[in-house]
């Protein structure tokens, strides 16, 4: 990225200087880097500033060429950044909105799902899994039901890259979310995966201006951002079985360590095909501020990291059927690529310490 913020400082729109021409070359190598890695064209790949503005630009986009009635299906564990703006479309009337629930692993009903399309069902929005809890959802199974009934498909995949070796024939979605972030590429840049084909359904855009990226989304493009979202990606996915073997096998560790040590521990989400490397736990009768405020050295979170600092508990954990307390006492340990065994190991013991402690002082 570092040369792109010195040395090579040119808009790539500005097509007419050799700046501007190498910046653009440099914008459409990560362009066709990420498209490579996800199996779509190039074209189908439309910068954004992350996940966020990629999810409203699919859902709002989208929804703004629909006849008043249209009917959109979500699931209730869905990010905030796909939850928040259907539930203000559906508070306006401008869509009717049915969220589905999920069961005590946070999964969805595939009948459930097929028996909530109805003739005016014209969006559904299904992630690739949980940020949370770790759910994997069939999109492979969804997306064949979703085309039979003319029902178009986008799915927040921020938590798919680098985690998941895709299928050659693509991802099974029509419009697809990700993020740099989630795979150790810089904040503020992400993609929408916008079909490409004459058929593909038609979106509005959000931010309307000189047109960059197929006038679906204006704004100077931030090339190295862009630059060093390509290059995390190529990463992540030349690295995908390593890591996952990684992530599996220092998740695993952490979770038997935690269970030996707290017998009454609580596993949250599916037992297994789940989420690599990521660990949600729940500790009956602990105060999850104090947990959390008990273990200063360790980046741990109690639900989403992302949703402010509000003591809120997480609408997935609620969603799955926790009581506020036991949501509140949850803690997400997510193990990354550059964990070492040593660490899950100083970690889990601090955890067990600080809930022993808690309990003691409670007496
Ligand atoms: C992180 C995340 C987002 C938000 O992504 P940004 O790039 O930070 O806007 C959305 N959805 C899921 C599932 C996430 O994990």
């Amino acid at each position: 990225m570092e040369p792109w913020w010195q040395d090579c400082y040119g808009n790539p729109s500005a097509i007419h200087t050799i700046y501007g021409r190498r910046a653009r070359d440099a914008v459409e190598q990560a362009r066709a880097q990420i498209a490579a890695a996800l199996q779509v064209s190039s074209e189908a790949v439309l910068f954004t500033s992350g996940a966020t503005e990629a999810n409203n630009l699919a859902l709002k986009g989208l929804i703004a060429t629909f006849p008043s009635d249209a009917h959109v299906i979500t699931t209730a564990i869905e990010h905030r950044a796909v939850l928040e703006p259907l539930k203000r479309l559906a508070r306006r009337r401008v869509i009717e909105l049915s969220i589905l629930p999920v069961n005590a692993q946070a999964e969805i009903d595939l009948e459930h799902f097929q028996q909530a399309i109805r003739p005016a069902t014209r969006l559904a929005s299904i992630q690739f899994a949980n940020n949370e809890v770790g759910t994997i959802f069939p999109l492979s199974q969804i997306h064949p039901i979703c085309q039979r009934s003319g029902v178009v498909l986008h799915s927040d995949a921020a938590q798919m890259l680098g985690r998941f070796p895709l299928p050659l024939s693509g991802p099974p979605t029509d419009f697809l979310s990700v993020s740099a972030h989630k795979c150790y590429g810089p904040q503020g840049i992400g993609a929408l995966i916008v079909p490409s084909s004459d058929s593909a359904p038609r979106l509005e855009p959000l931010l309307e201006g000189g047109g960059q990226e197929r006038r679906l989304r204006s704004g100077t493009v931030p090339v190295a951002l862009c630059v060093g979202f390509g290059a995390a990606v190529e990463l992540a996915q030349r690295e995908w079985a390593s890591d996952h073997q990684h992530l599996e096998a220092l998740a695993t560790r952490l979770v038997e360590t935690l269970c030996h040590g707290l017998p009454d521990l609580r596993l949250n989400g599916p037992r297994e095909h789940r989420l690599s490397g990521n660990v949600s736990v729940s500790f009956p009768d602990i105060d999850g501020m104090a947990l959390l405020q008990a273990l200063p050295e360790l980046a741990v979170s109690s639900g989403a990291a992302c949703s402010t600092t509000s003591p809120e508990p997480s609408h997935v954990l609620l969603a799955m059927g926790l009581d506020h307390q036991l949501a509140q006492a949850t803690l997400r340990l997510s193990v990354g690529r550059f964990n070492t065994i040593d660490e899950i190991d100083r970690a889990a013991k601090m955890v067990i310490a600080a809930v022993h402690d808690l309990r003691r002082l409670r007496q």
